[in-house]
């Protein structure tokens, strides 16, 4: 199939290679021209393991193109997939401008018939009013259809979960639609959930506000196992191990973060307010994440007492391991939250450090772990990516000026730390800090 993607960031480039690995011809197309002359070149903008690759492979085999104009992929694509943007406002509310601008750019460049396809993540009903714009703006008498294909991929895994998803929704309301979607995406052989529009709508927002509820009932779980003494890795083991539960997503921490969770959570209270429904237990499950970081910043003045002019090593930036993604990463708020009480910070992270320069004045941005540890007066984990749990704590031990870590994580054996002379704060195994 003749296929363009309009959005040619973690979820458009994604997209865009892997379904051009499937043997369709593929543009992906951005209003970023920066971003477009980059990759006509070769430099992918962002981290995404194999991506980089498969963006090769495909180009090499002509079957994968990038273009800054939206007019031309429309004109020679007859699916086009919306991956653009949908970031939150101050209020919330999803901003659907990006989204109304390619609908209107579709409707004046479509020559024949196409199939409208809204990848991004949106707000229940936004498919009707993309309907409603092209209709509006349709310059050309041809025929279109609209449908809803949410997106589940993870960022660090993005590739594999696009190519072995546990499910493929999508939303139609027309026959031809529903077709066209089935033979693209029959060579994945996945399970098919075929719906209404509205619904394939909900189930990505319902999904995401469910994964982030898992998170913050553990979080909540861990607050109560650091009262009385309890191991909330053990909780969490005995829950989990029962299949109505379900280990995943189950890891108490600093709390979620990314260009996701957050932002779709309070886009679904957002529009469930606006239909006259009080989403409360999400309205809490935010409150959890929130408070969680101040529960780990507690952690570190229950050991250092004052916090202005302490060292404080942090490994971590992205809001999780294998990307460079760190949009709303817990990271950026716990290291803001020590430099304005007068910590000065030594930080490392194998990937995100470029994203994170500019956001972060005034820290130290280490060449390796080893060096963040060195002369600080406690190390704190935010992010658990393999090399952390790797280290030589024995070096980590020598080079710290105190040995004491705050394991946001929970990535360190507490009784092996112990042993080794370290003073260790984990997130909800038993220690102070309530
Ligand atoms: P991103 O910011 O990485 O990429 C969005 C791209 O859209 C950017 O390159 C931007 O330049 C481009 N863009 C914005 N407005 C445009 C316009 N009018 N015309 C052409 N291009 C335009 O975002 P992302 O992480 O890829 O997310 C895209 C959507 O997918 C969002 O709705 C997000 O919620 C959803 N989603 C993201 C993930 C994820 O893990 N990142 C997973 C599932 C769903």
């Amino acid at each position: 199939m003749n296929i363009a993607i309009v959005g040619s960031g973690y979820v458009g480039l994604v997209t865009g290679a892997c379904l051009a690995e499937l043997g369709n011809r593929v543009i992906c197309a951005d209003n970023d021209s920066k971003k477009i002359a980059g990759l006509k070149k070769g430099v992918v903008p962002i981290y995404e393991p194999g991506l980089e690759e498969l963006i090769k492979n495909n180009v090499k085999k002509k079957r994968l193109f990038f273009s800054s104009s939206i007019k031309d992929a429309v004109k020679e694509s007859e699916v086009i997939f919306i991956a653009v943007g949908t970031p939150p406002q101050e209020n919330g509310e999803t901003d659907l401008t990006g989204i109304e601008n390619v609908a209107r750019n579709i409707a004046i460049n479509m020559t024949g018939y196409r199939l409208i396809v809204e990848k991004s993540t949106v707000p229940v009903q936004t498919c009707e009013w993309v309907k409603h714009t092209i209709s509006t703006y349709i310059k050309h008498k041809v025929k279109f259809d609209v449908a809803s294909n949410p997106e589940f991929l993870r960022e660090g895994s993005a590739i594999n979960d696009f190519m072995h998803p546990d499910r493929i929704v999508f939303g139609v309301e027309s026959k031809k639609a529903k077709e066209i979607l089935m033979s693209l995406y029959k060579p994945l052989n996945a399970p098919l959930v075929i719906t209404n529009i509205k619904s394939a709508e909900l189930i990505k927002h319902a999904s995401n506000a469910f994964l982030a509820t898992k998170i913050s009932f553990i979080n909540a779980i861990s607050r109560i196992c650091d009262m009385v003494g309890a191991d909330v890795q053990e909780v969490s083991q005995g829950m989990g191990l029962d299949k109505r539960i379900g280990q995943s997503f189950l890891s108490a921490g600093v709390g979620y973060g990314g260009s996701c969770f957050p932002k779709d959570l309070d886009a679904f209270i957002n529009i469930s307010d606006k239909l006259g429904y009080d989403f409360k237990l999400l309205k809490a499950v935010k409150d959890i994440n929130e408070e969680q970081k101040n529960f780990i910043l507690r952690k570190i003045k229950d050991v250092l007492w004052i916090i202005k002019d302490k060292t404080i090593g942090v490994l971590g930036l992205s809001f999780k391991p294998n990307t460079d993604d760190i949009r709303n990463a817990p990271s950026l708020d716990l290291i803001k939250a020590l430099q304005a009480e007068g910590a000065k910070i030594r930080v490392y992270d194998p990937q995100a450090m470029e994203k994170a320069r500019d956001l972060l004045k005034g820290a130290k941005f280490c060449k390796d772990s080893y060096e963040a540890c060195s002369g600080s007066d406690c190390l704190l984990v935010v992010t658990e990516w393999r090399e952390f749990k790797e280290l030589d704590l024995v070096k980590v031990k020598k080079l710290l000026k105190r040995p004491v870590i705050i394991d946001g994580r929970n990535i360190y054996e507490q009784a092996l730390l112990e042993k080794l002379g370290f003073t260790y704060l984990g997130v909800g195994r038993g220690n102070r800090s309530e």
